[in-house]
C-alpha cells in the first residue's frame, strides 16, 4: 500500500552451450581458431572487424570473446574498453589475441580490462585450456553477480518492510522520521533553489477509539484502523504521504499546498470518514469519526520538525476540545477572510 519500490531479482537462467565470438581481420586465423573450437564443441561465431563485432555483442552478448589486438577501425583494445565499460552488458570474458610479447603492451591490455592474452601463432591445446579457465571464471563471476542481485533485492524488501506499518499497510513512524527532514528542506524561496513554498501536516486521530475496542473488541478495533487507513489513503492528494503515527493516530504530509487549500483538504479527509459509516457487524453501522489538527510551514516562517508536530498536536487538542469530528488548522481561523497567495 505504501509507495516504497524495490527491484525484482533477475531470474537465474539455465546453463546453455557456451557461445564464443572470434574477431580478427585475418580470415585464415578465423578459420583456424573456429576449427579448433568447433572440435571442442563450442558454438562459434566469427567476424572480421571490430565494428561488426560490437553490433553482434550488443545484440546478443556471447560468453567469451577472442579478439585480435591490431585491426583496422576499432582495435581489439578499443573494443575491449567499450565492452568492459558498458553497464548494459553482462560479464563477458575477453581474450586479446596478439603477436606482441612486450610486458608494456600486456599491462596496457590488462589495465583496460582484458581478462587474458593468447599469442599468435595459436597452439590449439593452449587455446582450449585458456578458454576452459575463462568460462569457469565467467561462471563464478556470474553467480557472484546473481547473489549480489538477490541480496540487493532482499535488502530493499527488508527496508520497505521496516518502513511499513504491519497492521494498516501505510508508512510507519520510522518512515516519517526518515523523510520529514528531507521534505522540510524543500521549503523556501525559489531564489534559494527551493521547490515549494509550503508544507502541510495533518495529525488525524480517531475519536473515542477506546470505546470501539471496549464495545466490539480489539479485532474489530484493528479492522476499523485498517479501513480508516485505506479510506484516508484513497482520499490523499497525489503528492501526499500517509503515515501511521502510532495507536489510532495518522499523519498526512503534503508539499506545496497553502493554508486555505490545506484546510479544504483536511475537511475532505474528515468527511471521507464521517460520511461513510463502517459496517463490520451485520446490521450495525459504526459511527467512526476523526479529529484533525494541522499546520502549514511556509517559506517566511519555516518550522522545524519538532515545532511542526507540536503545532499539529496543539491544533488536534483544540479539535477535540471543540467536540471532536473537527478540523483545526494552527494559526488559521476558518471563519476569517485571509489573503493567501498560491503555492
Ligand atoms: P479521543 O477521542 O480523545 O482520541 O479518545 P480515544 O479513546 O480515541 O483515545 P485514547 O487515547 O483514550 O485511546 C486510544 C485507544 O486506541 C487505546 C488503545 O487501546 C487503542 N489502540 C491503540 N493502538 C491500537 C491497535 O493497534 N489496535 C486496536 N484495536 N486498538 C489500539
Ligand atoms: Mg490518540
Ligand atoms: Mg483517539
Amino acid at each position: 500500500m505504501n509507495n516504497v519500490k524495490y527491484e525484482q531479482p533477475t531470474p537465474v537462467t539455465p546453463s546453455q552451450p557456451s557461445r564464443i565470438l572470434v574477431i580478427d581481420d585475418d580470415p585464415l586465423i578465423l578459420k583456424l581458431i573456429s576449427h579448433y573450437l568447433r572440435e571442442a564443441a563450442y558454438q562459434v561465431e566469427t567476424v572480421t572487424c571490430g565494428e561488426t563485432g560490437l553490433s553482434v555483442i550488443q545484440e546478443s552478448p556471447p560468453d567469451l570473446i577472442i579478439c585480435d589486438w591490431s585491426m583496422p577501425g576499432i582495435s581489439g583494445i578499443d573494443l575491449c574498453q567499450q565492452i568492459k565499460s558498458d553497464p548494459q552488458l553482462p560479464f563477458i570474458y575477453f581474450i586479446l589475441l596478439t603477436v606482441r610479447r612486450e610486458i608494456f603492451d600486456r599491462v596496457t591490455g590488462l589495465d583496460i580490462g582484458a581478462d587474458d592474452f593468447i599469442c599468435k601463432p595459436v597452439a590449439p591445446e593452449e587455446l582450449r585450456a585458456r578458454i576452459r579457465v575463462g568460462l569457469r571464471l565467467r561462471k563464478v563471476t556470474r553467480s557472484l553477480i546473481e547473489v549480489n542481485q538477490q541480496l540487493r533485492y532482499q535488502n530493499q524488501l527488508l527496508e520497505s518492510l521496516t518502513l511499513t506499518d504491519s497492521l494498516t499497510g501505510v508508512l510507519n513512524r520510522r518512515a516519517l522520521d526518515t523523510t520529514l527532514p528531507g521534505l522540510l528542506q524543500q521549503i523556501g524561496a525559489r531564489s534559494e533553489g527551493k521547490r515549494y513554498r509550503y508544507l502541510n501536516v495533518w495529525l488525524i486521530d480517531v475519536d473515542h477509539f477506546k470505546k470501539v475496542n471496549d464495545t466490539y473488541g480489539h479485532l474489530i478495533g484493528d479492522e476499523v484502523l485498517r479501513i480508516v487507513a485505506q479510506r484516508l489513503q484513497s482520499h490523499c492528494l497525489p503528492g501526499s504521504s500517509l503515515y501511521r503515527y502510532g495507536g489510532e493516530e495518522f499523519i498526512c504530509v503534503t508539499l506545496g499546498i497553502n493554508p486555505l487549500q490545506a484546510l479544504v483538504y483536511g475537511e475532505q479527509l474528515r468527511l471521507a470518514i464521517e460520511l461513510d459509516p463502517i459496517c463490520l457487524i451485520a446490521g450495525e453501522k459504526l459511527p467512526i469519526t476523526v479529529s484533525l489538527g494541522g499546520v502549514v510551514s511556509n517559506e517566511d516562517e519555516p518550522l522545524n520538525e519538532q515545532a511542526l508536530l507540536k503545532s499539529a498536536d496543539e491544533a488536534l487538542y483544540q479539535a477535540k476540545e471543540r467536540g471532536r469530528n473537527q478540523t483545526v488548522l494552527s494559526g488559521l481561523d476558518p471563519y476569517s477572510r485571509m489573503n493567501i497567495s498560491p503555492s
